[in-house]
């Protein structure tokens, strides 16, 4: 799927020769982004690409695009990344073998360089390049870089991983004033400059509600949240903070997604409109969930009244008439 594609695309009569869509499509693929682009002008956004959902290079390009997209329609799109399978894979390559407290791999002195040296020499260049394929936009850093990301160790027995206590916006504010495209890397430090690996959705929820940020967007290697793990056809579509305390209650969120849905539901508290879960490895899928009609992957709203609840697609659904949705007022400005 493209974002110029539409269900009428397969069977209009007058399709361009080999590209597939009629005139007509294309125009109204772009006249629907309209509203959109007029909504979200100005709107910081985050975007979490994990680790996993980063793929091959037709992926990272179309990853690039869509947040160059963003951009010059006037966006001001904030990356983070994470690359848990990057810095395996090196540390497989040195024959580094890991040490496991409680099932959790414990980040020695050793790993943390590596993982240091993947995220933010590999995996965060090679983001910037892509993206600056387009021109000069994107820079790169480090949640150390304008001590970004002050942080403790988290438990003594994990090592070398951080829990975040203080987010310090303002070497992105200073980037986004100059319209560049910030682009973290998930490393923290201490008070004292001990660099610290942090999880990158614990980053991106952080560095979403410091910037009060519009919306934070999770890219991930599922199609979203899910009721069962093991059927995508149990996709949770929209659900609010108070759903989802009682899923954690309940137990169906594991692993990766735990971190996740604690950023989103902390980007949403934050006074983020809406934080999202979607499937990175569909083509485009940035800018199907910001720019079309199309309701993709998980959205996490605020949901009692009084919030920021409101309906997420322009034209859709008459607020009052939403049960959820007395108050239309968002701290967004929409
Ligand atoms: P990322 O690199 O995007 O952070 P993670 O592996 O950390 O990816 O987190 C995503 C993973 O969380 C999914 O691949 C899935 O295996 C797991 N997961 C656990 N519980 C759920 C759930 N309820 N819904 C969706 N995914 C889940
Ligand atoms: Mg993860």
């Amino acid at each position: 799927m493209t974002a110029l594609d539409s269900p009428a695309a397969a069977t209009s009569a007058a399709t361009v020769p080999g590209r597939g869509y009629s005139p007509e499509d294309r125009a109204r693929a772009l006249v629907e982004a309209l509203p959109y682009i007029q909504r979200f002008r100005g709107a910081i956004v985050v975007v979490k690409m994990g680790g996993n959902a980063m793929g091959d290079d037709e992926s990272a390009r179309t990853f690039a695009e869509d947040i160059v997209m963003l951009r010059s329609v006037g966006l001001k799109p904030v990356v983070v990344h994470g690359g848990g399978p990057q810095i395996d894979d090196l540390l497989r390559r040195l024959g580094k073998t890991s040490q496991f407290h409680n099932g959790l791999r414990v980040t020695d002195a050793e790993t943390l360089e590596v993982a240091r040296m993947v995220l933010v020499g590999k995996v965060g260049r090679d983001i910037v390049g892509q993206i600056n394929v387009h021109g000069a936009y994107a820079v790169g850093l480090s949640g150390e870089d304008g001590n970004l990301i002050t942080a403790e160790v988290r438990q003594p027995e994990l090592g070398y991983v951080g829990e975040i206590t203080k987010v310090n916006p303002g070497i992105i504010l200073r980037l986004l004033a100059e319209d560049m495209i910030p682009v973290i890397s998930s490393i923290g430090s201490t008070d004292g400059g001990q660099a610290l690996n942090i999880n990158a959705d614990t980053v991106a929820g952080a560095v979403g509600g410091a910037l009060g940020a519009e919306k934070v967007i999770y890219l991930t290697n599922v199609p979203g949240l899910l009721t069962d793990v093991n059927d995508p056809s149990t996709l949770v579509a929209r659900v609010t903070l108070a759903e989802l305390d009682a899923a954690i209650a309940e137990g169906t969120i594991s692993g990766g997604m735990v971190p996740k849905v604690a950023s989103c539901m902390e980007a949403v508290r934050a006074g983020a409109v809406s934080a999202h879960m979607l499937d990175g490895r569909i083509p485009h899928v940035l800018l199907l969930e910001l720019f079309t009609d199309a309701g993709i992957g998980t959205m996490v709203v605020a949901g009692h009244p009084g919030s920021a609840v409101v309906a997420d697609r322009p034209g859709s659904a008459v607020v009052a008439d939403h049960p959820d949705s007395e108050d239309s007022t968002t701290p967004g400005g929409n």
